[in-house]
């Protein structure tokens, strides 16, 4: 059985490997693990190996899991990659260090609100549907500017970036389509006169792909810690 410890060595592999195609540094990238419908035990052992900084998708659950985890020293960088509704804002402002799920001004408004005073800023992605769905979340590249200017505005939120995620394509050549998109709309924002250094793109599948268009983060679950139980139908 191969461990997660050995799994965070590989994609570390692999991440080097990518950076060192993309002729970028091999700590451009950060590596986030992706621990949605993991247990506790799971995150520990990938901390153990000294990796710190962890997604999750599901409110409920990871507030169980962050207090499950509280003795952790230092304490885990948290990151919210799933949907998130208005009424979960406040113990996701509470609790997280990072957002990148932001798609609506009423969803940043209420977690600036309230993020509490003795707290750093709360670090935030807009989500973009760079694949143009009408049935995904993220806000479209035509209302994101308007949306980072308002957000950028925020007083107790930090507007870092843009987040992804990109429908499957089999070949690296056609992963990389949506992740360019992506990256140009980030440099037309900081063109804009923005100051923003992150884009979280790039999955167990594509992390390669994202990595050649300039990933600053990828979010990596799967090649971490296994397959992940099918949700009931
Ligand atoms: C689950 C998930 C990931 C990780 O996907 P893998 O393919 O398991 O690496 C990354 N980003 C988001 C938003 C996710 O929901």
């Amino acid at each position: 059985m191969v461990s997660i410890a050995q799994n965070i060595l590989q994609v570390r592999h692999r991440l080097n490997a990518a950076c060192e195609a993309a002729g970028r540094p091999a700590d451009a990238v950060t590596l986030l693990a992706v621990s949605k419908t993991c247990p506790p035990e799971a995150v520990r052992e990938a901390f153990a190996t000294g990796q710190r900084a962890f997604g999750e998708n599901y409110v409920q659950e990871a507030l169980t899991k962050i207090e499950a985890l509280a003795d952790l020293q230092p304490r885990p960088v948290w990151h919210l990659i799933g949907p998130l509704q208005a009424n979960k804002t406040r113990v996701v402002a509470e609790q997280f260090d990072w957002v990148h799920s932001v798609d609506r001004l009423k969803i940043a408004e209420r977690l600036s609100a309230q993020r509490p005073a003795g707290l750093p800023a709360l670090q935030v992605c807009l989500q973009v549907n760079i694949s143009g769905e009408a049935s995904k979340s993220g806000v479209t590249l035509e209302e994101l500017p308007a949306l980072a200017q308002a957000v950028s505005a925020l007083p107790r939120l930090t507007l870092r970036g843009l987040m992804a995620i990109p429908e499957p394509a089999e070949d690296v050549a056609a992963q990389r389509l949506p992740h360019r998109r992506l990256r140009e709309a980030l440099e037309a924002l900081k063109a804009r006169g923005l100051a923003l250094d992150t884009l979280s793109m790039g999955m167990s599948a594509d992390l390669e792909a994202a990595v050649l268009e300039g990933a600053t983060l990828v979010r990596i679950g799967t090649a971490i810690f296994g397959a992940r139980p099918r949700p009931a139908a």
